[in-house]
């Protein structure tokens, strides 16, 4: 079933998915060239429970991090550990909190040093995929409204769309109805109603869509072993607009500083 969110329900997910946000921006401050993605993970814990929140991955299906740190060819559920960030990588960092009863949900995929061209045009087009289909994420239209916005999004720039993952629900659980693929049809699916919560996140390829999962039983990762990306930001359908509830904000003024 579908939960419609109050508002008050609402005004404290926008709390669970900032904080999420921030924790991304602290993560951000600490992506370079040798750094461990366990390292990573104790930063992200450490400031989650500091600000009264719980890591919503630790234990979930017996998942044993906070983040989910998928570097290079690995789409998502990377394990961290003691892998040390290379020049020219690119890591999705995938954080979930539990706050006050309600989670948060959001992902970012980081360029660790200099990253090739190529690769840095893959990460600005599956953000741009994500914001075409939150920019459908309105009462009155339909789930695969966003699925094909994103989906039209990707492909239209040579790239292609991972299917079995999806995006999904979010409130008091972790994962609720509805599933949001990434791809559709214009037209299809449920009808949007004001204050059902989506997690939008595309997962994007360079080169095939298909994927595979290692032996530990979470990391997916490309068949091919070329670059995915992925984005995920928490969005609330509006009535005329859509509800942002998580941002890139913070890691934005975090990676501009870090290039000046
Ligand atoms: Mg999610
Ligand atoms: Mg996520």
């Amino acid at each position: 079933m579908i939960f419609i969110k109050t508002d008050e329900e609402l005004r404290q997910m926008k709390d669970s998915n900032m904080l999420v946000s921030k924790t991304l921006a602290e993560v951000a401050k600490n992506i370079r060239a040798g750094v461990t993605t366990n390292e990573l993970d104790r930063i992200a814990e450490e400031f989650i429970r500091d600000h009264h929140g719980e890591p919503a991955f630790l234990g979930y299906n017996g998942f044993p991090k906070t983040l989910c740190t998928s570097v290079n060819s690995e789409v998502v559920h990377g394990i961290p550990s003691n892998y040390a960030l290379r020049d020219g990588d690119i890591i999705s960092v995938d954080c979930g909190v539990k706050l006050k009863g309600f989670y948060g949900d959001s992902a970012y995929t980081f360029e660790v040093g200099l990253v090739a061209e190529h690769v840095r045009a893959l990460l600005k087009t599956t953000r741009e995929s994500l914001f075409k289909g939150i920019e459908k994420t309105i009462e009155g239209k339909r789930l695969g409204d966003i699925s094909h916005a994103i989906q039209h999004h990707a492909e239209k720039a040579g790239y292609t769309v991972v299917r079995e993952m999806v995006g999904h629900g979010l409130g008091k659980n972790l994962h609720e109805e509805p599933e949001v693929p990434n791809y559709g049809k214009r037209g299809t699916g449920i009808k949007l109603k004001y204050g059902i919560v989506l997690c939008l996140e595309p997962m994007v390829n360079l080169g095939s869509r298909f994927i595979q999962q290692d032996e530990d039983g979470w990391t997916i990762r490309t068949r091919d072993n070329q670059p995915s990306a992925h984005f995920e930001l928490a969005v609330a359908v509006g009535k005329e607009e859509p509800i942002v509830l998580s941002t890139f904000e913070y890691i934005d003024e975090v990676v501009q500083k870090n290039l000046l």
